[in-house]
């Protein structure tokens, strides 16, 4: 005991668990993290000359508007820029809509399992997650997801495509879904994987904006862009909404070097674009080589896969482990595989085929 005054209710939340790091081992064996859906890519030669052009001015704060970067989105957005939130990364982004929308009292509504934040963020926002199980597919039940809303339901998130499993929501499930969530409620549509989908009717969390007036989307550089270390994110959100999130952001909050790495991204999206489809196709790649070994998976349209081993998780982890690979494993579920450089899928591909053989 401590006799500090500290909310109680904090002590139940669990710390937020980093993948372990590809750190040197006992073996010779190159050792690739697959555990946290990051881009194998290193940052474009421009955005490392940027950044590093920037380092002689951190004497200075940034912008705390972040005017450049949110007159960049707008421009690609086409929408306005009192609509365009930062973040230092979209999980501050989640915890911004969060906190702006649902305290003591109130509920937030995710399908789970989800992304690990989502719970740990509402609770610490003092509100009440309300979690509802994936389909038998692994898919946002989005009917049982209606059910569950209450008149203290605040907020509504929907992970598309989802992490850790890949799958996705269609536009028309989306849009009947969305028809029948009361307006008083705010819906975000978190598109971190946004770049990854190819599903031929793959919502545009944009273009749902611009028709409704209780969208929210988050959006992160962490993912196609590359930029996971330097922490930038962003939602696009009604204008109260939008204003009421900058009222809980934490003041310069995303670096000078994160904006402008941000702005020049979007500057090179082609050159981004590139390496996002050479992701797409190393993903078709092992997606085939899972459906060779018999190794059933729902479908992903993420930069991961999903392997749901149940009880066999574990020893799978460690068995990959031993194979240089660090994946994520959720014990007695399933786990999740980053699709990387080119030798972690082929021994990603490896295990498969070892499983085959059991
Ligand atoms: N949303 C989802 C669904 C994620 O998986 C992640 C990161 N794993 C984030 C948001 C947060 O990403 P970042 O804070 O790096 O933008």
């Amino acid at each position: 005991m401590t006799g500090l005054s500290i909310r109680e209710d904090l002590a139940a939340i669990p710390e937020y668990r980093q993948g372990k790091s590809a750190s040197a081992d006992l073996s010779d064996l190159e050792t690739y993290k697959i555990s946290s859906n990051e881009n194998p890519y290193t940052p474009l030669p421009s955005v490392q000359t940027l950044i590093a052009e920037l380092a002689g001015t951190v004497n200075r704060y940034p912008d705390s508007s972040g005017a450049a970067l949110v007159g960049a989105l707008s421009e690609q957005h086409g929408v306005a820029t009192e609509n365009i939130v930062l973040g230092s990364g979209s999980i501050e982004i989640m915890s911004q809509l969060i906190r702006a929308t649902a305290g003591p009292g109130d509920e937030v509504l995710f399908a789970w399992r989800s992304f690990e934040a989502y719970p740990m963020l509402v609770r610490a926002g003092g509100a009440e997650p309300v979690m509802v199980p994936l389909d038998a597919d692994l898919c946002h039940d989005l009917d049982a997801m209606l059910a569950a809303i209450t008149d203290r339901t605040r907020l509504i998130l929907v992970c598309n495509p989802n992490n850790p499993t890949g799958t996705t929501v269609s536009a028309e499930a989306l849009e009947r879904f969305l028809e029948q969530v009361p307006e008083n409620i705010t819906v975000v549509i978190d598109e971190a994987y946004q770049h990854f989908n190819r599903q031929e009717d793959a919502p545009v969390g944009v273009e749902i904006f611009k028709r409704r007036s209780n969208i929210a989307v988050a959006h992160t550089f962490s993912k196609a862009y590359g930029l996971a270390g330097l922490r930038v994110g962003y939602a696009i959100a009604p204008a109260p909404l939008a204003r009421a999130m900058r009222a809980v952001a934490i003041p310069f909050g995303v670096t000078a070097f994160a904006q402008a790495a941000a702005v020049l991204s979007l500057e090179v999206e082609d050159e981004l674009q590139v390496r996002v489809d050479a992701l797409i196709a190393e993903r078709e790649r092992v997606v085939e080589a899972l459906a060779l070994a018999g190794v059933s998976h729902p479908e992903t349209q993420a930069n991961f896969v999903w392997l749901p081993l149940g009880e066999a998780t574990p020893e799978a982890a460690t068995l990959l482990e031993q194979a240089g690979l660090i994946v994520r494993p959720f014990p007695g579920e399933g786990l999740r595989a980053t699709i990387a450089e080119t030798e972690a899928n082929d021994r990603l591909i490896a295990f498969a085929k070892s499983l085959q053989r059991n």
